[in-house]
């Protein structure tokens, strides 16, 4: 393996107090940097202090959007250490990512031990509270300054990380959901099932149209018929109709969420009838009338699990549950939170400590 250079900045920071984090505001002392060059590979891999990068006005990053991303946490421990939550996968998906977006393939082993360095040296910064963690932002960006559209030569490799509370203000309460009929997110042949910036330039639109409604996320149907779901706002979807646990099948559009796959594996685990599938609109809003409609909840690193209390269709509104958290939600949110946490015993062996 290579060596990761270190150098250790000299002016700290100062913490921000853990009942303002918010998300995605502040950023530790360090950041985790490597180049690739063509005929070179990854290289230079080097831990340095956080700030601002020098790049050429015309890196192809900027203007065509070559760049994928993730998003993982570190967990503080009882024991005070510090914890990864399947970091393996996410170095997984951003291979496929990489692929897809034509940047060449990353060492995922490598990588996840980057990352654990990184983690390592700023863990004074994962935050001691219920509900907070390190965000971890590896991304990487294609540099070479040059205006035609091929893929970069020269790109880099960065990790940054921001201590977060609560992805909402809102907190673990069911959240209200617009779903949108007129914007698509991603359509099959095209990105959907990667980490990459246009897939989220392409929904801001619907996002703030919905929230100037008053909703806080959008449900995105296919981007073909209007008629399957997808996915809701950044998270996977799962909704509970008669007793099934249903989620819509990976088939390219979808972003393959590693809470989503542990939420199956826990279920399944649990004796709970889980099935990945095509879910109309239409089957959930008969499943609305006729009374089996039980449970709906989004799930994702950033708020874990998400429920969803009302369904905005066109000028009909779908409480579901009472607008209460219900059962499934409940059991998932306890279970994979605590395993993060420590306080769930790890039965799955998805922790990897720092
Ligand atoms: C990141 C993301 C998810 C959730 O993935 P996790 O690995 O569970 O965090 C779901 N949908 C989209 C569009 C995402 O970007």
């Amino acid at each position: 393996m290579q060596e990761i250079k270190v150098t250790l900045t000299q002016n700290k920071k100062q913490k921000p107090p853990v009942e303002g984090l918010g998300f995605g505001n502040y950023f530790t002392d360090h950041m985790f940097l490597m180049d690739y060059y063509d005929g070179r590979g990854w290289v230079d891999p080097r831990i340095v202090p956080y700030g601002p990068l020098s790049l050429d006005p015309s890196a192809m990053c900027l203007h065509y959007g070559q760049e994928v991303f993730e998003g993982m946490k570190a967990y503080r421990r009882p024991n005070g250490g510090a914890a990864l939550f399947r970091p393996d996968k996410n170095m997984q998906r951003l291979n496929v990512s990489n692929d897809r977006l034509c940047i060449p393939l990353i060492d995922e082993d490598f990588c996840v031990e980057a990352i654990k360095k990184l983690v390592d040296i700023d863990k004074d910064w994962i935050p001691d509270g219920e509900n907070t963690a390190l965000y971890i932002r590896p991304f990487i960006i294609a540099l070479d300054p040059h205006l035609g559209v091929h893929p970069a030569k020269h790109l880099l490799f960065i990790v940054i990380m921001s201590p977060v509370g609560s992805y909402y203000k809102e907190g673990i309460n069911p959240v209200k959901i617009y779903v949108e009929q007129k914007y698509v997110r991603a359509v099959k042949g095209g990105m959907g099932f990667t980490k990459t910036a246009g897939n989220y330039s392409a929904s801001l639109k619907a996002q703030d149209e919905a929230e100037k409604k008053g909703y806080t996320q959008v449900l995105w149907l296919d981007g073909v018929e209007r008629r399957y779901i997808e996915e809701v706002g950044t998270m996977n979807v799962f909704f509970k109709i008669n007793g099934e646990v249903i989620t819509p099948s990976l088939e390219g559009s979808i972003l393959g969420g590693i809470t989503r796959m542990s939420c199956i594996e826990v279920l399944r685990s649990k004796g709970y009838r889980v099935t990945e599938r095509r879910l109309s609109l239409e089957e959930v809003v008969n499943a609305a009338d006729n009374g089996t409609l039980e449970e709906a909840f989004g799930t994702g690193t950033a708020a874990v699990i998400s429920p969803i209390g009302e369904l905005i269709v066109g000028d009909r509104e779908i409480t579901i549950n009472e607008g209460k958290i219900g059962e499934v939600s409940h059991l998932l949110y306890d279970t994979i939170v605590g395993i993060q946490n420590g306080t769930v015993e790890d039965t799955f062996g998805w922790v990897q400590n720092v």
